[in-house]
């Protein structure tokens, strides 16, 4: 799915944290890093810019594999121990939330979709149908995205998450 909806998703899932005291709620910190872990998978887009649509092959996957990221999550655990930092490890509750989602998302995929199971098994899920063709550049990948129902769902997150940050803060 797109950059938006996942930062859509970020926002939503920090609000939760911080709705419930697990996060402070004087600062913007939270929101902030909640939408950066909510995108943080696609770090491989940034180096493919020009094939963005194609982007998840861009760093060979590493950053599209969800073992990937519960591995590098399971490391720095282990290593702040020492360090009692303050909401760090809700931090990381949030960051595990915020990527176990934005796979999810991405499994919504009319191109490809997520190697669940990768590095090991590199077979790529999609909940729904994947492109009668193969885009061959962005372009025509965003001329497919706009003619497909996946657009309508991502609009709805949209205005979903729009509607729950306006009631909280207005
Ligand atoms: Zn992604």
């Amino acid at each position: 799915m797109t950059t938006l909806s996942h930062a859509a998703v970020g926002l939503l899932v920090t609000k939760f944290f911080v709705d419930r005291g697990w996060l402070p709620d004087t600062t913007i910190t939270p929101y902030i890093l909640g939408v950066a872990f909510a995108n943080i998978p696609d770090i491989d887009g940034l180096v493919s810019l020009r094939r963005v649509y194609d982007h998840h092959s861009a760093l060979k996957n590493l950053s599209h594999y969800p073992a990937n990221w519960f591995i590098v999550f399971g490391f720095v655990a282990v290593l702040a121990l020492p360090f009692h930092i303050r909401f760090f490890y809700t931090y990381l509750g949030l960051a595990t939330v915020n990527v176990f989602l934005h796979f999810i998302l991405d499994t919504f995929s009319i191109y490809h979709g997520i190697a669940w199971f990768g590095p090991w098994i590199k077979k790529k899920y999609s909940f729904i149908r994947m492109l009668p063709i193969i885009p061959s550049d962005t372009h025509e990948w965003v001329h497919w995205y706009m003619k497909h129902w996946v657009l309508y769902l991502e609009i709805a997150l949209w205005i979903v998450t729009l509607m729950v940050l306006l009631e909280h803060w207005i």
